[in-house]
């Protein structure tokens, strides 16, 4: 693995930095700079300007319409647009559902599907797990009953990520009760307004609304959505898991986090002295540092197994693993770095446009909001507890 710029990969750098200036709109850069909550408008604005440069699907390869970037394009182009306060691009469908549909859908669902995606015309969401059914995601019950030339899908999934914005849901659907759990599994593609689906939010420790559960209630579902074949709807969900926890380490994203965390450091004082002098804060940045890097050397050693032929497999787990960590070891140490200024509850400073006065610098009350929400990077994506079991199965085997 080369990890020396190239001119062309200098060239690319200054390509990207030039479209991002250009095209991302500075009232959403501003909001992601300073922790603001963004609504579905912002994230689509961005999206469809990536879109429109074929750049939303950048991990995709050209026969199905992304640009077949090599591995250092993708890391430049993460990098640029993490730096430039872009808003990390919505998975569910350039990241997730896309390549099940390019890699397993019929020519029909390609061409009905893919555009849409590589636009961001379309907001996708992930309906897989369900209240009883996360870690052990192959016991859901969510029924798809074929009759005729469709399926009636009744049951329920839950921690729906931005649901509440989607135009359609990508589902494992139990369609045989009686065959072995992982067996009787499907992969359905729903119309959220199709009648009988009901979405209700959950609020998240910081106050916002960013998950939600949903309901199927003699939901009819044409039998042309599903993907693949019946029954084999579990490969296709592996296949995905697998790209998603790759996405989850977040690295662009830590990496300005401990810049961001540096900048308070030196603006917020210990013992008389700028917080950044405090020997032990920053051995914590340090250490901080160290893993970021480190976590950033394992990524790029992935992708370039993954550049080399290889598909994403049981060792993304680790970066899963570690990746969560960081990002919640981020918001830690962002709490103690402001101190009491974490303590004042301000959801209202999280949206853009308040005109209520902040307690303490600006920086300081989303560091607990950031806390509270980071809990959920060790859950999500599979919980680190089933990444350890996967590491221990797949890569140890023990
Ligand atoms: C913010 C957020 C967004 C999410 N978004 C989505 C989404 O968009 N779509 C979607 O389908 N899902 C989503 N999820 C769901 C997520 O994938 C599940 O929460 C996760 O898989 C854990 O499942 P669970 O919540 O049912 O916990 P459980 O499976 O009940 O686990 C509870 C605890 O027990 C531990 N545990 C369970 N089994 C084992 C075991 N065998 N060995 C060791 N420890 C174990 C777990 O690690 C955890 O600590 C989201 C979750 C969160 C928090």
């Amino acid at each position: 693995m080369d990890l020396a710029f190239t001119p062309q990969d200098i060239a690319f750098r200054d390509e990207v930095k030039a479209f991002v200036k250009a095209n991302l709109p500075q009232d959403i850069a501003d909001k992601v700079a300073h922790g603001k909550h963004l609504v579905r408008d912002d994230h689509m604005r961005w999206q469809q300007a990536l879109g429109r440069q074929g750049w939303l699907v950048y991990t995709w390869p050209k026969k199905h319409g992304g640009p077949g970037w090599t591995v250092t394009q993708r890391y430049i182009f993460e990098n640029v647009c993490a730096d430039m306060n872009a808003p990390g691009i919505i998975p569910f469908g350039s990241k997730m559902v896309g390549p099940v549909i390019y890699t397993f859908g019929s020519e029909e669902q390609k061409a009905r599907f893919l555009p849409g995606i590589r636009e961001s015309s379309v907001w996708w969401c992930q309906g897989y797990s369900e209240p009883g059914s996360g870690s052990d995601l192959a016991s859901l019950r969510t029924r798809a009953v074929r009759e005729g030339d469709h399926y009636v899908v009744n049951g329920s999934k839950t921690w729906n990520t931005m649901g509440h914005w989607a135009d359609w849901i990508f589902c494992l659907v139990r369609t045989d009760a009686s065959a072995k759990p992982q067996e009787g599994i499907s992969f359905l593609l729903i119309d959220m307004k199709t009648p009988g689906i009901t979405v209700k939010p959950i609020i998240m420790a910081d106050g916002g609304h960013e998950v939600n559960e949903v309901f199927f209630d003699n939901v009819k579902v044409p039998a042309e959505n599903l993907v693949g074949k019946e029954g084999e709807g579990w490969t296709y969900a592996k296949f995905l898991l697998a790209n998603e926890r790759l996405g989850i380490a977040a690295v662009p994203q830590s990496k300005r986090g401990v810049d961001t965390l540096k900048q308070i450091a030196r603006s917020e004082t210990q013992g008389g002295k700028p917080l950044i002098e405090d020997q032990d804060f920053r051995n914590k940045l340090a250490d901080l540092e160290i893993q970021v890097t480190a976590l950033e050397y394992t990524e790029l050693r992935a992708l370039s197994a993954m550049a080399a032929g290889g598909a994403p497999g049981p060792e993304v787990s680790f970066l899963k693993i570690r990746g969560s960590e960081i990002q919640q070891r981020i918001s830690e140490l962002a709490v103690e770095a402001v101190g009491y200024y974490a303590m004042p509850y301000h959801p209202a400073l999280l949206w853009h446009g308040a005109n209520e006065e902040p307690i303490g610098p600006a920086y300081a009350h989303i560091a607990a909001p950031r806390y509270f929400n980071a809990r959920k990077t060790t859950i999500y994506g599979g919980s680190n507890e089933i990444q350890r079991n996967v590491i221990s199965k797949m890569v140890l085997g023990l």
